[in-house]
Parts: C-alpha cells; structure tokens; sequence
C-alpha cells in the first residue's frame, strides 16, 4: 500500500505558446487543464504502475470543489480529502515552442495547525490499518507557519511506515536534521544546491556533495537532473543514472511522476537498480505526455531497458 500526502492540491493550466513575450499578447490554442499536487501526482502515477494507492490531503473552495469532483472520476486511486477554508490554489505552466518553461503558483490555502493534526490523524489511521508498512509520500509545498510541520509528521509517522518526501526549503532542511530520518528525499539539482547553500551546475558536482553530513544518514537519496537523469545515493554506493534523449513533450510533473515510480518500486520491493530505472522511465514518460503526473504502462517498459546505471567510486 502506498499512501501520498498532498497539503496544496493544485487546478493546473498548462498553455502551449509559439511565443512568450513579456508585456505582450500572448495567444494559445487548447491549454491542458490538469488537477495536479505532488503528492496527488506520484500517487497517480504508482496506481497507473499497478499499486495499491490513497492519496490523502486538503481541499479548498471552488477550485477544491472541481478537483474533488475531478479526482473522484479518476479510476486509478482511492482518495481522502479534509475540505478546509480558503481556496486551492491555481498554477500555471506557459510552454513556448523552445520549451521554455514560466509558472506562476499561488500560494494556496493556509494549513494551520489544527488542519495539520487532523491530516496526521488520518495517516495514522490509514496507516495501522495496513498489514504490511505502507510506503508514506509526503509531496510538495504547505502554506503555513510552521516550517517543522514534515518533521514533525516524520516523528509521529516515521515509526510505522516508509517514509518518503519530495519537499524543499525549510521543510527539507527541518527533517533532515531530525532525529527520525526520512528513507528516500528527492531534491532536483536546483533544490539540492539550495539545501547545502553552494552551486552545483552538473553531475559531478553532485557526486561531490553527496558525502555531507547534512544527508549522510538518509538511506536513500536521488537528485534528479531533468533531461540528464540523476544521481543516486542508496546506503553506501553512489550510482550515475544516464537516459536516452527523448523528445521531451511537457516534462512538468516529471518529478512528481519519478517519485511515484520509486514508490511503485519499493512497494514491491525491487532491487534498487530496478527501482531507479522505474523511476527515471516514469519522468521520462511523464514528460512525453502532454498531461502532468501521468505515465503509459507501454512507455514505462519501454524505457526502463534504455536507462544505464554506473556505479561510481568515491
Ligand atoms: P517537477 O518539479 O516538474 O515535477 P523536478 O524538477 O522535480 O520536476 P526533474 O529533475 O526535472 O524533476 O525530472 C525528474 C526526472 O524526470 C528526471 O530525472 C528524468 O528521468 C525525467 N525527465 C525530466 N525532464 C526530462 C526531459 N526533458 N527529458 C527526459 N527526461 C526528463
């Protein structure tokens, strides 16, 4: 079982420019228009991969109202959402034809800490239901005060389930230096120099991070590298995660889909090496579709056989 934690769901509008001129009329033809959240993201993606999914979290407004209604015609999972005050927030992508890729995020309701608690409580609940130790996600941004809110979900959680997060910023740094460890985090290489509060412009300056106290103890670390594919920590070895050049249709959600493809992975108790290569071959048949946090069982296949994976020596 594979529980996903989403605190900011979001209406996504992703619209498909020629050109992207600021301070100028920009038309599109169709956007895609998407309910999207991180967490609600790799969830799809894992259920898609065959596993049992529950995707968890809060539900704002009228923008909530749709992506209830959205998510409960959604085949692939069984979801629990708080409906709380305020509004879901909207992001949206712009995509020229260079691929150039601008966002602009709202904020999104604010969790506060009663919210949180009841989010936690059913997690709780969900989880010592389960025969075996769920795999927990925990995806994305909150908008609240409170920047130890995942650490303190990973100390109450961390003891009866896996505990994975796709978080940044304070929230990450929080939980790293948190006595209970997360299993897997998933910076890209932007939010992995961010953490550490250096530049890191390629693989091998990864590579050469990877040693910091500030990740030693987390088993299982991957820094993801868009069109590069990765770098990955698991336990004492370091693997480089090479992937072919692929024609790249809307690689947003590429992450989201990447951790949900380690979750499927790790659920079924893979090897890591197969493990990495569901998770690179699901960003790289997110970003083949036009749609955010979705995968093609066929593509999945597919490109999982053309990922390599060297051990690297430090
Ligand atoms: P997002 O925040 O949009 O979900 P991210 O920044 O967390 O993404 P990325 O590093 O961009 O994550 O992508 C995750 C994985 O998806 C990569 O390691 C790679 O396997 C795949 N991927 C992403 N972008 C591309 C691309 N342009 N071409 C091929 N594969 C890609």
């Amino acid at each position: 079982m594979i529980l996903t934690v989403t605190l900011n769901p979001s209406l996504d509008s992703i619209y498909f420019t020629e050109t992207f001129v600021l301070g100028e009329m920009n038309r599109c033809g169709n956007p895609v228009k998407a309910v999207g959240g991180k967490g609600i993201n790799a969830g799809r993606t894992a259920a898609i991969l065959g596993a049992k999914v529950t995707a968890i979290g809060v539900l704002a407004g009228i923008n909530g109202d749709f992506i209830r209604s959205a998510l409960n015609k959604e085949p692939f999972f069984a979801t629990h959402f708080l409906s709380i005050s305020g509004e879901s927030r909207n992001a949206v992508t712009v995509m020229d034809q260079e691929k150039n890729q601008t966002e602009i995020v709202e904020l999104g309701p604010e969790i506060t800490a009663d919210t949180a608690e009841k989010v936690l409580n059913l997690v709780i609940d969900l989880s010592k239901k389960q025969k075996k130790e769920p795999i927990l996600a925990l995806c994305g941004s909150a908008n609240t005060e409170n920047d130890h809110l995942y650490q303190h979900y990973l100390e109450q959680l961390g003891g009866i389930s896996k505990v994975l997060t796709d978080i940044s910023g304070k929230q990450l740094k929080n939980i790293l230096n948190s006595p209970v460890k997360p299993y897997f985090i998933k910076p890209n290489i932007h939010e992995f120099a961010e953490l550490l509060h250096t530049t890191i412009k390629n693989k091998n300056d990864v590579i050469a991070h990877l040693t910091q106290p500030l990740i030693k103890d987390i088993p299982f670390v991957l820094v993801s590298c868009g069109s590069e594919g990765a770098i990955a920590k698991y336990k004492d070895r370091i693997f480089d995660v090479s992937i072919p050049a692929i024609d790249a249709i809307n690689p947003t959600g590429s992450g989201d889909a990447t951790v949900g493809g380690i979750a499927f992975a790790l659920d079924q108790g893979f090897s890591i090496e197969e493990t990495l290569r569901y998770g690179m071959a699901c960003g790289m048949s997110n970003a083949l579709e036009q749609a955010v946090g979705f995968v093609s069982t066929d593509n999945v296949e597919q490109l999982k056989k053309r990922i390599i994976l060297r051990d690297v020596r430090i």
